[in-house]
């Protein structure tokens, strides 16, 4: 049976995923179970010095979810409350890998919360085994050419050649 988009409960997924790993492929997949439609949010953030573009990053993610129905990927760099006012979407969802995750989290949601009292935001803790990955791991292990094979998604793990063809721990 159709849904009307306005009775669909649609999630925002925002981060950085530069790039993204299997760490955030988990929660991507296990939210995609709770909520009718996922939209992955790539922060278009000009402060952070990004290794990939948001394009790339964007594109990336396509590809590691193209499995998933219930799937966007998209861009913003507005405030996220209001980027989920323009997509009607007022439920975000966010990853907790461990402790040190909890601050800026509560300090995030309930700064949003202050923003828009519309705004819910949902955590995921994470799979034991990706409690540990992040982004910023996966980046530095991939300049040295470390194995990252069990970190990230084929296609990422290819970027990554491609942005390191030489280890930097080489000179
Ligand atoms: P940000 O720069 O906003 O922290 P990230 O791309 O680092 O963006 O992370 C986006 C979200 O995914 C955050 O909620 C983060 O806690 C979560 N996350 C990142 N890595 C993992 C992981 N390994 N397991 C579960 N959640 C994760």
């Amino acid at each position: 049976m159709e849904q009307s988009v306005k009775n669909m409960r649609v999630a925002v997924y925002p981060g950085s995923f530069d790039p993204v790993t299997n760490g955030h492929l988990d929660i991507i997949h296990r939210a995609a179970k709770v909520f009718d439609k996922l939209i992955v949010a790539v922060l278009n953030n000009t402060s952070k010095n990004p290794l990939f573009s948001l394009e790339e990053r964007m594109e990336l993610l396509r590809l590691a979810t193209k499995d998933l129905p219930n799937i966007e990927i998209d861009g913003f760099r507005d405030l996220l409350v209001n980027y989920m006012r323009d997509r009607q979407a007022y439920v975000v969802v966010r990853g907790l890998r461990a402790v040190s995750d909890f601050e800026y989290e509560l300090q995030m949601a309930s700064t949003n919360r202050k923003l828009s009292d519309e705004v819910e935001t949902f955590f995921m803790t994470s799979t034991p085994q990706y409690s540990y990955l992040s982004s910023s791991i996966v980046r530095e292990i991939a300049k040295f050419h470390g194995p990252i094979s069990e970190l990230v998604p084929p296609e990422v793990e290819e970027a990554l050649r491609v942005k390191y063809p030489t280890s930097l721990g080489k000179s």
